[in-house]
């Protein structure tokens, strides 16, 4: 395998490497480690030039730098890309090869499932690298993310009708859930246990048919979700679904779930606040699988009860981040952000 360190101003080391024997070729970047080893996933997708590739995990490497360290995991952030086509490409040869590339960082970065990768695929990169997350419950690891990320967005919407609609519970408090995929069905039946009144959509009819019944909710088309006379909208779907199309659609008071990237643009956190829409960053409310795969690297191993201590942390976190956004009249996005620069500039002078 041929490995190549690729200088980045900003970024502790960014390498590619290449094995044309095996079709493999990837990136690997970490950002900082201030805080810890370098955590982040392995995204597999068919990028269609290496500055694409380049691109792409610099982001995501410095956006884990930034949601580890408000959340708290003792972890720094990192990413890696491997190059080629989830659906036809995704070899025991390319993910061996990967484990070498991980291993070859000795413990710097640690690699997880991401888009386009699967905890099978991390079995491979197992048999050459001890630096990989995501283990079965049955191996002792810290099994499926789903249930703690939505733990998380349930404390921060608490957290939010509390701040916003000055109530102390959820009871007839009515959310729209965006999709009732993994996480969205675990966040349903909490918010439903809480007593909030659920509307519901999914381009998969069945399985909104089966959360409706399960949850008590009403159902409502995918596109109608954005100007439902709700609460609290929790995106947990897809992306950029806060953009100059929907914002003015939406009549909620709080945007909040568990989806990555929920924000089209940055700008788009200013024009919220401009309607007294309150956001809660993606990054800090849906930290909760990420804060509970990093507790595989406690001293004594995965402990659910450190993770579920941790985990609470989101709700208060998300308060704080309200109260800088009003104190120094910038978004909820941008506070998140000065946040995180906080504590990483505490670590880099300690
Ligand atoms: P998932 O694929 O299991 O569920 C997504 C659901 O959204 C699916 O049921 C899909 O049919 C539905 N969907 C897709 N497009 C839609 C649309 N236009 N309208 C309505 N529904 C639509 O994914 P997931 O693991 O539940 O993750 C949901 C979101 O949360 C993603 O953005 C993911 O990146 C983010 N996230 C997940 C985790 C985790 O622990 N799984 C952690 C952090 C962030």
């Amino acid at each position: 395998m041929n490995i190549t360190e690729i200088p980045v101003e900003g970024y502790e080391m960014v390498k590619m490497a290449e094995d044309p024997a095996v079709g493999f070729r990837a990136i690997i970047a970490v950002h900082d480690t201030s805080l810890g080893r370098a955590l982040g996933g392995c995204r597999m997708w068919p990028y269609a030039s290496m500055e694409e590739g380049l691109k792409d995990v610099l982001r995501l490497a410095r956006g884990m730098t930034y949601k580890s360290a408000v959340a708290r995991t003792g972890l720094g952030g990192g990413k890696s890309v491997l190059f080629g086509d989830s659906a036809t490409e995704r070899t025991a040869e390319r993910f061996r090869a990967m484990g070498e590339f991980v291993e070859s960082f000795g413990g710097k970065y640690i690699t997880a499932e991401d888009v386009g990768t699967s905890v099978a695929d991390m079995e491979w990169i197992r048999e050459k690298t001890q630096w990989v997350t995501g283990r079965s419950r049955e191996d002792g690891g810290s099994g499926d993310p789903s249930p703690y990320t939505a733990l998380g967005t349930f404390l921060g919407i608490r957290a939010y009708v509390e701040e916003t609609l000055k109530k102390d519970d959820l009871q007839g408090v009515r959310v729209a859930i965006q999709g009732v995929g993994h996480v969205g069905i675990y966040l349903g039946q909490k918010l439903r246990d809480a007593g909030c009144v659920l509307t519901i959509c999914d381009i998969n009819r069945e399985k909104v048919e089966a959360a409706a019944k399960e949850l008590g909710a009403s159902v409502c088309d995918p596109d109608e979700v954005y100007s439902r006379d709700v609460d609290v909208y929790a995106p947990c779907a897809l992306g950029a679904v806060v953009n100059d199309k929907t914002i003015p659609e939406f009549k909620c008071r709080i945007i909040a779930g568990a989806a990555n990237n929920v924000l089209a643009e940055p700008r788009h956190g200013d024009e919220l606040r401009q309607r007294r829409i309150r956001y809660a960053p993606d990054y800090v409310i849906n930290a909760g699988g990420v804060i509970n795969v990093a507790c595989e690297f406690l001293p004594g191993g995965y402990d659910e009860a450190v993770s579920l201590k941790k985990i609470d942390g989101i709700y208060d976190t998300l308060k704080a981040i309200l109260r800088i956004s009003d104190e120094k009249d910038i978004s909820t996005a941008v506070a998140a952000n000065h946040l995180a620069e906080e504590i990483l500039a505490e670590a880099k002078s300690s």
